[in-house]
């Protein structure tokens, strides 16, 4: 029996020629070489050494520790480097630039600019709110007229498998008279999708929904650790601060957007009009089919689905920039929680346990909020061409015991 090939890949492999996310990456001989490379199936296409040793005209974007140089490089370059991977992938002598994913450490792939974090679930933001606000309305006013988001902190986003300690804060629970310091008590998970922006604007141009394509460079997988007890104390009235900014985790791979096409799907119908800058009802669809799935220790708890979604990321990224503000090549943002209307498709502990009424059940015992030693797991997929599935790198985090 002859050795298979890494490059005689199925081609409905999750991780094949239609899918091709970025990522940086390093060998156990050159650790300090941070690389960029290409996921093909269960390998490393280390895209620097392959684009210098085939004179590739873009060889100098991709001889960088981070994506940041080839996503600042706009969407034709984009575009020629994937079509020029994809050629490469053809040839039987790209074979030894390919490395086991088993055998390389990833890194984070971008270097982050700004980060800003959505609330873009209408099942997500009803449930916070009815368990929050129990005698007002689920939704605040504003909520269906404006994507809804915060400035988070861009420093503490961390690649996928770094280990998230339990932080330390303020609490306060509704029956203390005071509140009291120490480490967080019902330290929670949020499932989301982050944008990954390349393209740069300029201050006080605002990038119109129409300008998504030429902006966002790919999608991510994204878990917003958050420490509930600190956030519900310290959110009133500016929002979250220290119970969501000591840990962001992002996966390894950047997908390009190009390769969600076949995932385009409208978002759930408005009820009511929206701002021109946020109307979208003539432009291409701007949801898009993400399953989700989120497990613990290996033992799943929630699928939420990305396609119940009411605001679009290229909504979010007109309203981020209505204003005048202008992207960075590097800036993340993040969908907010993803839930579905059904139980099992929440995408935090919060809303799963209804803030720790109705504990999950697990085979190693019952879970409010997260133990230290718990291992959070976020997966999804997407559809691809024809039956094909498009793989997004999995974001995976355990839980360290405070300081
Ligand atoms: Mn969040």
């Amino acid at each position: 029996m002859t050795e298979q090939s890494p490059l005689d890949l199925p081609e409905d492999h999750p991780f094949g020629l239609h899918n091709l996310p970025y990522g940086v990456f390093s060998t156990p001989d050159e650790p300090d070489r941070h690389r960029i490379g290409v996921r093909y199936g269960d390998h490393v296409l280390d895209v620097h050494t392959a684009s210098t040793a085939l004179g590739s005209p873009h060889a100098d974007l991709l001889a960088h520790p981070t994506l940041n140089a080839l996503m600042a490089a706009g969407r034709a370059v984009w575009q020629a480097v994937r079509a020029d991977i994809r050629t490469w992938l053809g040839y039987p002598a790209i074979e030894p630039f390919l490395h086991p994913l088993t055998g390389v450490t990833l890194h984070l792939p971008i270097e982050v600019a700004d980060y800003v974090d959505f609330y873009a679930s209408e099942h997500h933001a009803t449930n916070v709110g009815r368990m929050f606000r129990p005698d007002g309305d689920p939704l605040t006013p504003n909520w269906k007229h404006l994507p809804i988001g915060y400035h988070g902190r861009a420093g503490t986003v961390v690649v996928s498998g770094t280990p998230v300690v339990r932080p330390s804060g303020q609490r306060k629970a509704p029956a203390d008279a005071d509140p009291t310091f120490g480490p967080t008590q019902r330290l929670d998970i949020e499932a989301e999708v982050g944008f990954v922006v390349g393209t740069p604007s300029a201050l006080g141009e605002p990038v119109p929904q129409t300008a998504f394509r030429e902006h966002v460079f790919g999608v991510c997988l994204l878990n917003d650790w958050s420490a509930r007890d600190i956030q519900a104390w310290e959110y009133v009235p500016l929002g979250p601060f220290l119970g969501k900014s000591f840990a962001t985790s992002i996966s390894a791979w950047i997908t390009p957007l190009e390769a969600l096409d076949a995932a385009r799907t409208a978002p759930p119908a408005r009820d009511h009009a929206l701002l021109p800058y946020l109307d979208d009802g003539d432009l291409e669809p701007g949801g898009l089919d993400l399953r989700i799935s989120v497990a613990i220790n290996g033992h799943p708890i929630a699928n939420p689905p990305f396609s119940a979604m009411y605001w679009t990321a290229a909504q979010q990224l007109a309203h981020m920039t209505v204003n005048g503000a202008s992207l960075r090549t590097g800036d993340l943002y993040a969908s907010g929680t993803v839930s579905g209307p059904r139980v099992e498709e929440r995408g935090c502990l919060l809303e799963l346990t209804w803030a720790g009424r109705d504990p999950v059940d697990l085979p190693d015992g019952k879970r409010t909020f997260l133990e230290d030693g718990d291992e959070v797991t976020l997966t999804a997929w997407a559809p691809g061409p024809g039956t094909v599935r498009i793989g997004l790198g999995d974001v995976v985090g355990r839980i360290e015991p405070a300081v």
